[in-house]
């Protein structure tokens, strides 16, 4: 297949635009390469462009000239904590881009589009959750994918779209060092960058309703994510609409589990400190994911140490490059 990946030099995207380049299809990158680096898809075209402020007419023009057959769109903002500081801004970046992408798709005749979602669109639900529980996003950000959902899903009854949402819900590690993610502010990097600076890493509460007290989440490992694109690209002929997935492993862990899983991983015996709960953390958040398995019989391969052991192979790397640097 001829596949256009927007934001396919970002972490998760750059996992997919490798996987679908190994198994032979033609592959074009676009990105603004602001936290997209180039250096994580060496070998694949990559041309730089910023889709929420570019034109959908140039889109349009791109796709037909490298004949594109499909889109999987990853390029976006993911910051919660931003989200709410600039809440216009991720409109414009968020929902703004999926409008551009739409427009150039349908004037460009391309007809399947896969779409990065996230389980932030489940706002404060907690327990695990399916693809028809409410969707209440309590942040800028969450409500920004739902929007890009709910176009997307409008688009594919106006002309003959075929897409996919896909709701991720804690995705971590690497599919090799080089590929992880160094801006994440999420609870494995926090945790590592705590040890690194020989300070204990923080529990926000441990006073939910939860076996031992802590939040759960599902944390699914990024190569599975990337896995689960080229999978349900594959089964739009079987999927018309749009067509929302949670992907995830349907497997809660806690935090407690996961901080002692990456003290181990670390060498590290520094204490742990439990802080107070941090504002809008639902005690537990965990995807059914039978619609995904249904779909294009795919399930996540890795577990929760997979995912925190190559997250600090990842670590290594990046901090032995930047010792090189400096
Ligand atoms: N968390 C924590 N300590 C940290 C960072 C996160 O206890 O240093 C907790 C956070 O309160 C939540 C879980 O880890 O319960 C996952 O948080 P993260 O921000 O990684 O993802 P979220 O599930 O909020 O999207």
């Amino acid at each position: 297949m001829r596949v256009l990946v927007t934001g396919g030099a970002g972490y998760i995207g750059a996992h997919t635009s490798r996987l679908l380049a190994q198994r032979g299809d033609f592959v074009i990158v676009i990105d603004d390469l602001v936290t997209g680096n180039r250096e994580r898809i060496r070998g694949l075209p990559v041309i730089q462009f910023d889709i929420a402020n570019g034109s959908a007419s140039q889109l349009a023009e791109l796709m037909r000239e490298h004949r594109i057959e499909a889109v999987i769109h990853f390029a976006g903002q993911k910051q919660v904590a931003e989200s709410v500081a600039k809440p216009a801004w991720y409109y414009e970046q968020n929902v703004g881009s999926v409008a551009q992408l739409l427009l150039a798709m349908e004037s460009a005749g391309v007809a399947k589009l896969v779409f990065s979602s996230s389980a932030a669109v489940y706002g404060d639900a907690s327990g695990a959750i399916s693809e028809s529980a409410p969707t209440t996003p309590i942040n800028p950000y969450g409500a920004t994918k739902l929007v890009g959902e709910q176009m997307i899903t409008a688009s594919s009854q106006a002309w003959p779209l075929r897409a996919a949402s896909l709701r991720y819900f804690n995705v971590g590690g690497a599919g090799a060092p080089e590929l992880g993610d160094t801006q994440a502010l999420n609870l494995i990097p926090i945790c590592f960058e705590q040890i690194a600076a020989g300070k204990p890493p923080l529990i926000f509460g441990d006073d939910y309703d939860t076996a031992d007290g802590t939040c759960v989440r599902d944390y699914v490992h990024v190569s599975d994510v990337a896995d689960a694109h080229l999978a349900v690209l594959d089964a739009l002929p079987q999927a018309p609409g749009n067509t929302v997935l949670n992907i995830g492993t349907g497997v809660g862990t806690s935090v407690r589990e996961m901080v002692d899983s990456i003290l181990a991983v670390s060498g590290s015996d520094l204490p742990v400190e439990v802080l107070d709960r941090r504002a809008g953390d639902p005690a537990a958040v965990v995807g059914i994911v039978d619609g995904i398995h249904q779909l294009t019989g795919w399930r996540a391969r890795y577990g929760v140490a997979d995912i925190v052991e190559s997250a600090w192979l990842s670590r290594q790397f990046f901090s032995a490059q930047s010792h090189e640097e400096s």
